[in-house]
């Protein structure tokens, strides 16, 4: 997809969203939230759903969790203009109440189809709810800080995932805010690192569409355990997929110190 490909298919999107009423969410909306950011970028932030302020302006992360949010990127030299942020649901729930999974159903085909758009390196996910959407069955406590390859099927088709809290949660307890600098800190090592796993991923395509050595079928002794096999071969691009020639690059040198060492990013 081009730029103006990108924009025309997010411009549609946002368009349906602030017409929809697949869900009991239309009926206390003040403004739906699509969701904005730079169409070419490489990482998409997914938080929960609107809150009070969103839904008064149509605008994401616009509240006290917005400007923590706006920090934290701010500490690895990233503004929130060079990413694109959404969330899991685009009307605000009734007195900040979690999303219902009817709910997170309804809305999951917007998501994909801005992933899709998007085609993101990178997803980052902001709380229980997002990180549901991308790591099933995954307990923040232990993912948080961690990336495991997005699944196709959410839209993102060649992206790696890393767990962060809520910054919500994280205005409300001093450790979480702590922990989520920590954690931010990372994900410029984990562009990089997606980065080099997607030009791995195509080079592999190019090979296959050039006649190179098909894919092995079967299982044979030396091959990796399937874990491993996502990480390291998975292609789930489609062959017509180009680079995002134009994309603007992410500085990836961070400012802030990564506290742990980098066994931490648990890639499988
Ligand atoms: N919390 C979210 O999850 N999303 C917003 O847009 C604002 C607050």
């Amino acid at each position: 997809m081009t730029r103006d490909e990108r924009l025309a298919a997010l411009e549609q999107i946002a368009t349906e969203v602030r017409a929809c009423t697949a869900c009991r969410l239309a009926e206390g909306r003040t403004r739906a939230v699509p969701g904005e950011g730079d169409p070419d970028t490489e990482v998409v932030f997914v938080g929960e759903g609107p809150g009070f302020n969103e839904d008064r302006d149509g605008r994401p992360f616009v509240g006290r969790a917005g400007g923590l949010l706006v920090r934290m990127l701010g500490s690895i030299g990233w503004q929130r203009d060079d990413v694109f942020i959404t969330n899991v649901v685009k009307c605000r729930p009734p007195d900040n109440r979690d999303p219902g999974p009817d709910e997170i159903a309804a809305c999951a085909p917007f998501l994909r189809r801005q992933l899709e758009a998007l085609d993101p390196s990178v997803v980052v996910t902001l709380g229980r709810y997002s990180m549901g959407t991308f790591m099933p069955g995954a307990r923040i406590g232990q993912a948080h800080g961690t990336t495991t390859p997005a699944d196709p099927a959410t839209g993102a088709r060649d992206a790696l995932v890393f767990a962060m809290y809520h910054p919500a949660a994280a205005l409300r307890t001093q450790a979480l805010e702590q922990v989520s600098f920590e954690d931010i800190a990372r994900v410029p090592a984990v562009l990089i690192t997606s980065r080099e796993r997607r030009a791995a991923n195509a080079e592999a395509e190019a090979v296959d569409l050039l006649g190179g050595e098909p894919a092995t079928t079967t299982p044979d002794a030396d091959a990796p355990a399937p874990a491993a096999a996502f990480a390291t071969s998975h292609v789930p691009a489609p062959a017509a997929q180009p680079a995002k020639a134009s994309a603007p690059t992410l500085p990836v040198e961070s400012p802030a110190p990564v506290a742990d060492d980098a066994s931490q990013l648990t890639l499988f």
